[in-house]
């Protein structure tokens, strides 16, 4: 028979214990009560408080509870639909998260294309500590106007390759 070899391994084992007094599993737990009075006080003190949880009931709803239930739905149906902040924020307040992912993503992708990035601060191309908004806007109309203007130099230079090839041939 296996005995248990200290009052911590027996303490683990009450509350097997008290839920299948007679398990073969709780013999050596069984044997360890009856030698030790620590462990068995701990076990009645347990066991008083799982018959307390037994005696006790649950309270019934009034008689009314329904009705009121019933009013109060009623009344959240007829009232008027929250405005779209209101519901935008109680969404917000609720969610777990995994359904606004799409529209979260959807939001980001809206204001990455209507700032060029600089709303976002993730055009990266230059990261800059701390950025105004007027800098980075002024910065991306200067990369602007130096892209139009090396389109402008690549057009010309292909026009002008062009032209020989333009010539007819002899
Ligand atoms: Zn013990």
């Amino acid at each position: 028979m296996n005995r248990l070899t200290s009052c911590k391994e027996c303490r683990s084992t009450l509350p097997d214990l008290l839920l299948d007094p007679a398990a073969s599993s709780n013999t050596a737990a069984r044997a360890h009560l009856e030698s030790c009075a620590p462990c068995n006080d701990e076990f009645r003190s347990l066991q008083a408080t799982f018959y307390l949880l037994d005696a006790w009931q649950a309270p019934e709803p009034s008689s009314y509870f329904d009705q009121k239930l019933a009013v109060r739905l009623r009344e959240e149906q007829a009232a008027p639909p929250a405005g779209w902040f209101e519901r935008l924020r109680t969404r917000l307040t609720l969610n777990t998260g995994r359904q606004f992912r799409p529209a979260m993503v959807g939001a980001l992708a809206l204001v990455i294309l209507l700032g060029g990035g600089t709303a976002a601060n993730i055009s990266g191309r230059r990261m800059v500590a701390n950025p105004s908004a007027t800098v980075n806007d002024l910065q991306i109309l200067d990369k602007n106007a130096q892209a139009l203007q090396t389109m402008d130099q690549l057009l010309q230079e292909d026009s002008s390759s062009d032209e020989p090839a333009t010539q007819p041939l002899t």
